[in-house]
């Protein structure tokens, strides 16, 4: 069987580093494909703390358990990754209603920019939508406990992190 005759899903992001909202989201998603890709982008738009080598070694860490899911880093752009892996399905969680027009003018993008590509939102549940990469880096560089936003590997690596700065 090729992996386009397989439902492999490919959940991209920034993953700056991963938390439980996105393991929240991968968890549901293994229910649903066959397999799952976490693909690790660089977004042009937002500073990066970790390097994507870094992102990945952390999130392989936290998703020990999940020894089927696939991480991978990609410097490009997501319809070429697609294209490289021949997979078809783009997975994205949904926080809020207003994530939702930013989400819907990506996968038009993404379908123009690769034909018969198709992207599924998940909504994220309820006890974790308000959990965000970003909002960890704040509470840690500021000297909170972001820990229960995060598996453990991330909430180390920002502590060494923040001891840095
Ligand atoms: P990006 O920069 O591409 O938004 P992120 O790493 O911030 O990358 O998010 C990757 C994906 O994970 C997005 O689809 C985002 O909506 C989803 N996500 C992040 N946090 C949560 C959460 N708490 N619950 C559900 N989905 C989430």
């Amino acid at each position: 069987m090729t992996p386009s005759d397989k439902h492999v899903c490919v959940f991209p992001g920034s993953f700056d580093p991963i938390t439980l909202g996105h393991i929240d989201i991968i968890r549901r998603a293994r229910r649903l494909y066959d397999g799952v890709i976490v693909v690790i982008l660089r977004n042009e738009s937002k500073q990066g703390l970790f390097p994507l080598a870094q992102r990945k070694q952390i999130a392989l860490e936290a998703l020990s358990d999940m020894p089927d899911v696939q991480v991978e880093t990609f410097g490009g752009l997501l319809a070429d990754f697609l294209g490289y892996t021949d997979t078809h399905i783009i997975l994205r969680g949904l926080r809020t209603g207003i994530e939702f027009d930013a989400e819907h003018h990506n996968a038009l993008l993404n379908r123009m920019l690769a034909p018969g590509t198709e992207t599924v939102f998940l909504p994220a549940s309820p006890d974790i939508s308000h959990i965000s990469s970003s909002a960890a880096k704040e509470i840690t560089s500021l000297g909170g406990d972001a820990s229960s936003l995060l598996p453990a590997a991330s909430w180390e690596a920002l502590k060494k992190a923040a001891q840095r700065q």
